[in-house]
Order: structure tokens, then sequence, then C-alpha cells
């Protein structure tokens, strides 16, 4: 049976034609999948019966559904999600004064293997739909408005997965989120993290120039890097750096930086020079994340001096650097902490 989610409103329509449909139908149809998020026929209640009766003859509805929630001291709340397959995925909602932002999956689990964090340790299981994506958001929105009684105002895409490696779903869920058919959020609110495929940017850069880019760096030195990111195995840091000066003359967007501070491994002065060299290349803003131990890795955060230290060490290059505190540490919501426990038995 398929699966109207992966439907156009032009496929829809030809469908109510071939079967003695009116055609504009099919804009409703549309409407009651991703703008009202209905998971069952019988609630597209502008529709005949008989219509009803049809589409659910013919079609299955893809959905997903809130599994278990944890809610921290910090009012940070982490969502496990069900998925029509039954596999997992998290995202994690996160107030503060003036916004709340919530972090999405983009794959279920990850081909990356990045060594700090927990979702490369479970793996790669498959690709998110675009609905997929763009329902957590929808859902998103609703539970902001439910717990913190605002609408949702930002959208990142660091949760499970790299989004580069599912660019096409990835980009159609974006379409659907800013699109008049949709959200109509701006894309200036989203931000896609990738842990740096260069071969995509270009790609990126022509599908999606407004959103903000974020490039998980963890290090400026090639060999650090390939010891805590496999990927820069594939791909060097000139490589990276090449494609990012690609992707600033195409979109004029500053990029951000992500950079973890893991004790011993990246956070000397002479890591945080290397950086400041890196970061000359673009114009960039830095995000200095100090590391969350997890039970999959030996990592440790590095000291609030040495943190210090980095930052202005950076600053004084002229830099402009945020030193971010991660929420919902108490739920394991917080950066490189989001991994599926029941799927791996921890739990
Ligand atoms: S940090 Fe991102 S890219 Fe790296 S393993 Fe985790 S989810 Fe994948």
């Amino acid at each position: 049976m398929k699966t109207i989610n992966d439907l156009s409103i032009a496929e829809i329509s030809d469908f109510l034609v071939a079967n003695n449909e009116k055609s504009f139908r099919a804009k409703q149809i549309y409407q009651w999948i991703w703008q009202k998020n209905v998971t069952d026929f019988a609630a597209m209640t502008n529709l005949s019966a008989a219509l009803r009766k049809i589409l659910e003859a013919n079609f299955s509805i893809r959905s997903i559904r809130i599994e278990q929630e944890y809610v921290s001291q910090d009012g940070t709340r982490k969502y496990i999600l069900r998925l029509f397959d039954q596999q997992q995925i998290e995202m994690v909602l996160i107030p503060s004064q003036q916004r709340t932002t919530v972090c999405i999956s983009s794959q279920v689990g990850c081909s990356l293997g990045c060594k700090f964090c927990a979702t490369g340790s479970m793996g790669f299981k498959r690709n998110l739909h675009a609905d997929e994506i763009y329902q957590q958001v929808f859902l998103a929105n609703e539970l902001s408005q439910q717990h913190y009684g605002t609408h949702l105002s930002n959208i990142v895409l660091m949760g499970m997965g790299e989004p580069l490696l599912n660019l096409d779903n990835v980009s159609k869920a974006i379409d659907m989120i800013t699109g008049k058919d949709g959200m109509e959020m701006s894309p200036s609110r989203i931000t896609l993290s990738t842990a740096g495929i260069p071969t995509k940017l270009s790609r990126l850069a022509a599908l999606q120039p407004n959103i903000g880019l974020a490039v998980s760096l963890h290090a400026a030195d090639p060999t650090k890097r390939k010891t805590i990111m496999p990927i820069a195995n594939t791909y060097s840091i000139a490589e990276l750096v090449a494609a990012l000066k690609d992707y600033h003359k195409t979109t004029k967007q500053r990029i951000t930086i992500e950079y973890l501070l893991l004790k011993n491994i990246n956070d000397s002065l002479d890591d945080a020079q290397l950086l400041a060299n890196l970061c000359k290349n673009f114009p960039v803003k830095i995000n200095l994340i100090n590391y969350n131990s997890h039970p999959h890795s030996a990592f440790q955060p590095t000291t609030k001096e040495q943190q210090e230290a980095f930052a202005e060490l950076l600053e004084s290059k002229n830099m402009l650097v945020y030193v971010r505190q991660s929420k919902g540490q108490d739920i394991a919501a917080a950066c490189g902490q989001l991994v599926n426990k029941r799927q791996n038995g921890n739990k």
C-alpha cells in the first residue's frame, strides 16, 4: 500500500481524477496531512464518506507518536518518538527567555561514528522520510504552546543523524516547514548542523540558501580531528574549508563553528590558535560547548579555566565567540547525548 505522505498535490490530484473525484480535493487532503497533521482519513471531515473510504483502501498515513517524555530541571524536554516501523528517534525541546528551540533528528542513528557522540555508538538504521522530519517540528510547535505558552521559534537539525547524508528529504521537509502549504516559518530560524560533508555543501547552498549552517569542527588539527571524527579520514580539513568558502560565496551566510571542548584532547591554546587560523577563511560565529559525559565514551569535559583561556585567545583575534551552556544534561538530552537507550538495551 502506498503512503499518502509521499505524494505531491499533483499526484494526489491524478489519483482523484482516475477515481472520478474532483481534483480540487487534492489540496484539501494535502492540508489535512501537512497543515493539520491528521493520522486518520476518518478525520478529514470535509471529504465525503465515499472518498474517505477510497483513500483508506489505497493509502496509509505515516505518523509519529510520543513514546516517552523526560523533563529536565531546567525546563528542557526530551521526547522518544516512535515511527511507523517501530524505530525510534529523539527530539529535544529547549526553552529560553526569548525563544523555544527544537533539536530534531534527520536519521535513525548515524553512520559517522563520532567518538564523543552517543548517537554515533548506535550505528545507522535508516534515513527519515521528509514527513517524519516535518512532523517533529509540527509536534514541537504544539508542545511548545502546551508547555511554554509560546510558538516554536527556532529549529536546529542537530539531533540524531547527519542531515547532509539525507539531504533530499531534509530539504523537502524544510520546504514544507517554510512553505505556504506547511508551517510558513522563516528559513532564517532553521539551522542545519553537519559534521562536514564537503561534497554536499554546494547542493545545500543551491537548495536552501537562506537557512543557517553550523559545522561541527571540534578540532582544527587534521590528526586530532581524525581521532575524534572518522569522517575526517574521508574528507580533509582543507577540502572542508574550500567547500565552506564556496558555500559562503554563494549564500553570504556567516557560518557557525561548533567546537566541543574535550579535556587534554582539543582544548590547548595551540588548538585555539589553529582554530582561529581556520576561521579567517570566512565570517564565523564560534560556539564553544563543554563536553557532556555519557556512558558511551571516556572523554572528559575541560576545566572552566581552560575553557575561559580558550575563549579569550579566540576573542583576542576578534572572533565572535559564545560559550554555550548545554541544557537537559540530567535527562541525557544535551549535545552528544542522544541515543536510543531502549534499542541499545541499556534500559
Ligand atoms: S555527532 Fe552528529 S554526525 Fe557525529 S555521530 Fe553524532 S549524530 Fe552522527
